[in-house]
């Protein structure tokens, strides 16, 4: 309150070293662009370049030849460091970094600016869209071949830009409804200690020639009500709305707070009903990914393929051990003696499903008892597995990472210990949420979610030290 007007004013603007650098993102808004620019620049020749070079050879080395390189940059650094950023910095990687963002939101200046369609706003998307491309990708061995990569990559640039086309104007209608990493970003974001928090009440003390976004030429590019943002979750921290009516400023928080917000809370309303983001968190992060990063080093797989393959000799079937001939279907590289056949596609596919189920089954069953237990929505208490969701991701795309590293001679023999000590902490701090999200039943929900937390747990431990 201003004494001297008895006229309500916003409060004075925080002065931290952080909410300085958010101030400063939206000041210098054209070196953002020119990153931006540079990101989508090298990573067109990263995806694009390699898929019309013959395959590198044995000796070629990440430093030295472009496909080896591009494969390094995607699947040993980006992916891996993009989950890890995002824990801890919101999505930002979104809102400065992203290439599909940045070409998504710059072409819908041009298009044709239409509303957004019903059918995309269903919330299943993010789930459909993480299945889909995990399983494909694992299909076409995504990590290996330069091809599938720009299959995957590229359709889902060109896929982004159509949307920019069509719907949304200088908006990122691809980035909120139907990226297939946003739902699991949106989900990471939740635990960031670093987002852009909204002041509600300075925000509705601004004067009043100022109320809306508009008029300040904020552009929230993934469609925010920025006054009523409660979550990082849908947040890219681009920065653009920094400092904007004293009200929102780049702030620490702790990392627990968001899974924390009292059950029932408004904010949370939209969580607790729409189930979505709770089946990817268990059978799309937990299950999918977890199949996808396991099957190749699983020799139950190859024990069945075995089995599978005698029972099919023996009744003179021979078709599902013949070559597929695809490689936009199934992994087809005859120079270097890496061809799928049905039956290796389809066991494949069958071990994640298996993989899937059994875990994502295990996992969902506990959320279930547990909120019985407790009475919290089981997708409400889902969202406390996320830290260990998260790592659980980060460490499968480090295997990339080492082993990539290891194609160079690189050898890490501490990286498994580290692996299984970091999941047991994520696994750890899973469970304490738990029990301070419980109102009742305390021990039910720590109970829960630690057995929750024990299969996947035992399914990383199983490939890192008996594998
Ligand atoms: S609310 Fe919108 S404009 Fe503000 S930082 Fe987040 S994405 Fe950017």
């Amino acid at each position: 309150m201003n004494t001297a007007t008895g006229q309500i004013t916003a409060s004075p603007p925080d002065t931290s070293r952080l909410a300085r650098l958010g101030l400063a993102m939206r000041r210098h808004r054209n070196a953002i662009i020119a990153a931006q620019w540079l990101v989508v620049a090298s990573y067109l020749v990263l995806v694009a370049v390699p898929a019309f070079l013959p395959l590198p050879p044995d000796q070629a080395h990440l430093w030295s030849n472009l496909t080896r390189f591009a494969q390094f940059a995607f699947w040993g650094i980006w992916w891996p460091f993009v989950i890890l950023s995002i824990m801890v910095l919101g999505r930002v990687w979104c809102g400065v970094l992203c290439p599909e963002g940045a070409l998504t939101e710059w072409v819908s200046r041009f298009g044709l600016g239409r509303g957004i369609p019903r059918w995309m706003t269903w919330g299943g998307w993010p789930f459909v869209a993480f299945v889909m491309t995990t399983v494909f990708g694992q299909m076409t061995s995504v990590y290996d071949y330069p091809k599938p990569a720009l299959l995957i990559l590229g359709g889902s640039t060109v896929a982004a830009i159509a949307v920019g086309l069509v719907w949304g104007r200088e908006k990122r209608v691809w980035c909120k409804h139907l990226c297939p990493v946003s739902g699991v970003f949106g989900l990471l974001a939740k635990v960031a200690p670093v987002h852009f928090r909204v002041d509600r009440s300075a925000w509705d003390a601004a004067p009043a020639g100022h109320r809306t976004s508009r008029e300040h030429g904020i552009n929230c590019a993934p469609l925010i009500n920025i006054r009523r943002m409660e979550s990082a979750s849908a947040c890219h921290a681009c920065g653009r709305c920094a400092g904007e009516r004293n009200a929102v400023q780049l702030a620490l928080r702790s990392p627990d707070a968001e899974i924390l917000r009292p059950s029932g809370a408004p904010e949370n309303a939209a969580e607790e009903t729409n189930a979505w983001p709770a089946r990817l968190l268990v059978f799309g992060m937990l299950g999918v990914a977890l199949g996808a990063f396991q099957w190749s080093a699983s020799p139950w797989l190859v024990a069945a393929k075995q089995a599978a393959a005698g029972w099919l000799v023996d009744r003179d079937i021979w078709w599902p051990l013949n070559e597929t001939g695809h490689w936009w279907l199934f992994t087809y590289y005859p120079e270097v003696n890496d061809v799928f056949t049905w039956l290796d596609g389809g066991l494949l596919l069958a071990y994640i499903a298996a993989e899937t189920l059994v875990v994502g089954g295990w996992i969902w069953g506990w959320l279930r008892l547990a909120g019985m237990l407790t009475g919290l929505p089981w997708r409400r208490l889902s969202q406390t597995l996320i830290p260990f969701a998260g790592i659980s991701v980060f460490v499968g795309l480090s295997l990339l990472t080492t082993s990539q590293l290891a194609g160079e001679r690189l050898v890490l023999p501490w990286a498994n210990d580290a692996r299984i000590a970091l999941l047991a902490l994520a696994a750890l701090w899973s469970t304490t949420l738990a029990w301070r999200l419980a109102g009742r039943n305390r021990a039910a929900a720590a109970l829960g979610i630690l057995a929750a937390t024990a299969v996947p747990l035992a399914a990383w431990g199983t490939q890192f030290f008996v594998w």
